[in-house]
């Protein structure tokens, strides 16, 4: 080992002694994942960094300050129907049919009138360091990424990482280092966190024989991030939680019609259970994506959930409240967070994680970015409203891509519907098929970070180049006021429960774990 760099240097012999016990305890604990051909009665172990990742303490702790803003924040959003009219209902809900269709929904259940007041939101809040070149450490700032309302996910493998880290310290597997104290290694308590978020959501339903349902992906392979949360229900809080995969509800859930209950019957009966079960609550691990709603059938569930007086996380209303556009919004237009953050001292701290946000439409705005998006490409990422990774456009691919959104709004005949409508002729011109994204700077992640990314069936690590983004975990149980749309809700639940660090080779845009571009990490504080 030389001197205190990070991760220390090792021999061959010592990195494979490090290698063979994190292996062992990841394998020994759950941090595993279903391997590709989904066999159920094998695990291989989860992607995950040899090393935790150097990473500012004062920054750790601003990201942790901040989430109960943000809780608070999308709470807000969540029930304020004329500022997701507006924000989502605009082009975004006609330009992209994805959001149109869960748009569609949250309309005519706001119409029919909801069911359930309550929502709950397990958020995950996501930073990237910005470092621009010739800052120093003391300027680098936490920028936030994304705000996901729906599906956030690692909590329980995160939870997992940190105390892997903390053994491979603890058991001097790992070389002594100055870095390497326990209180550099700050505890995780996200699984735990999430799962008394469930359990105060199924609290407040306030039916102890009602179980919580969630609801998944077909062929998962993040089953073991998911089922700890089921075990702690179960074993700290003495609530049941069925994981059932988004296409078996197709034939088993129904609404009770007079009390408006969600009723699921199993398709054999179980006789331990009784028949049908009502659902207190239903926990979405799936429904962010256009591929998860595999046929009609599936935009139907989601319908009579959302009819149900079923607690959701998230909600529609919530899962909108998260779409790109509404963080562009929030940036772009100051008094959008003004209208929700009363506190001139909360509003800055959270303005300081935003970066240069633009919406792609008409407005002067629109038209700065257009013009930021051809000539300075380079600087920007630009995003549709998609969950799950995988989606965005980078830098030079930019230009072309909006050449091709361009060619097809002139196969529909855009450009003569604005001209008509320009001209006073009662036209209503379609929105382009830009509107549908937001333009984002890119943030720009320290240099010189270097982490040993491990993969199940590799047989050593892969040292790289990495950058790291963190996620803080928010939990918020709120209750809408259904008398008075313009009221804000009342916040019964506003934690602020771990954290998630990925890290990814500096060669990859994206980060997704599950996507395979990135590992799971944990934070060691500088
Ligand atoms: P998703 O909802 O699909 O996860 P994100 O907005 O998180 O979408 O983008 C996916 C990934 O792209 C992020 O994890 C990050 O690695 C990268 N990314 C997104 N926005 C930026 C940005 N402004 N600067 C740098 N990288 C970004
Ligand atoms: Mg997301
Ligand atoms: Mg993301």
């Amino acid at each position: 080992m030389t001197g205190s760099a990070w991760p220390p240097e090792l021999s061959k012999e010592h990195e494979q002694h490090v290698l063979d016990h994190a292996a062992d305890w990841a394998l020994a604990h759950g941090l595993v994942l279903r391997p590709l051909d989904a066999s159920t009665t094998s695990a291989i172990h989860a992607p995950y960094s040899l090393f935790p990742s150097p990473f500012p303490r004062h920054l750790f702790e601003e990201a942790k300050r901040l989430q109960p803003l943000y809780n608070d924040l999308y709470a807000r959003i969540t029930a304020d129907d004329a500022f997701l009219e507006q924000v989502v209902g605009g082009a975004v809900s006609k330009v992209d049919e994805f959001q149109g269709r869960l748009y569609e929904i949250w309309k005519q259940v706001k119409k029919e009138g909801i069911k359930q007041p309550l929502a709950l939101g397990l958020f995950r809040s996501d930073y990237l360091i910005h470092a621009p070149e010739g800052t120093s450490p003391d300027q680098y700032e936490i920028k936030q990424v994304e705000f996901n309302t729906i599906s956030s996910s690692f909590g329980a493998l995160s939870s997992r990482v940190t105390e892997l880290h903390r053994y491979l310290g603890a058991s001097g597997v790992y070389p002594a280092h100055p870095s390497l104290t326990t209180s550099a290694l700050p505890p995780n308590a996200a699984l735990s966190g999430l799962a008394a978020g469930l359990a105060a959501a199924h609290t407040a339903y306030g039916k102890n024989e009602a179980v919580v349902l969630m609801v998944t992906q077909d062929n998962e392979r993040n089953v073991f991030d998911q089922r700890p949360l089921e075990y702690e229900l179960i074993e700290k809080h003495g609530i049941r939680l069925l994981r059932i995969p988004f296409s078996q509800l197709r034939t088993t859930l129904s609404l009770d019609p007079s009390t408006h209950a969600l009723l699921y019957t199993p398709p054999s009966p179980v006789a331990s259970l009784p028949s049908p079960l009502e659902i207190s609550l239903v926990y979405y691990r799936t429904a962010y994506a256009p591929t998860d709603y595999y046929t009609p059938a599936e935009w139907d569930t989601r319908l009579l959930i959302e009819r149900s007086k079923a607690i959701k996380c998230p909600s529609v209303g919530m899962q909108l409240a998260g779409a790109k556009k509404v963080q562009e919004v929030l940036a772009s237009h100051p008094e959008a967070l003004e209208r929700f953050v009363r506190a001139e001292k909360g509003r800055d701290e959270l303005r300081r994680t935003f970066t240069e946000l633009y919406p792609m439409d008409d407005s002067e705005l629109g038209k700065e970015a257009l013009r930021k998006a051809y000539e300075e490409s380079g600087r920007f990422v630009l995003k549709p409203q998609r969950e799950g990774g995988g989606n965005n456009i980078y830098r030079g691919d930019i230009p072309p891509f909006l050449d091709r959104l361009a060619e097809e709004d002139k196969r529909r005949g855009i450009e003569e519907q604005k001209g008509a409508e320009a001209r006073g002729e009662g036209v209503e011109a379609q929105p382009r098929g830009r509107e549908g994204y937001i333009l984002m700077s890119l943030i720009e992640p320290p240099k010189g970070m270097e982490q040993v990314l491990v993969k199940a069936g590799e047989d050593k690590g892969r040292r790289a180049d990495v950058v790291s983004e963190l996620g803080i975990y928010g939990v918020v149980l709120l209750r809408e006021n259904i008398d008075d749309a313009t009221a804000p809700p009342e916040v019964l639940v506003n934690e602020t429960v771990g954290h998630l660090l990925r890290t990814k080779g500096r060669e990859s845009d994206e980060g997704g774990v599950a996507v395979g571009f990135s590992v799971i990490d944990s934070p060691m504080l500088t």
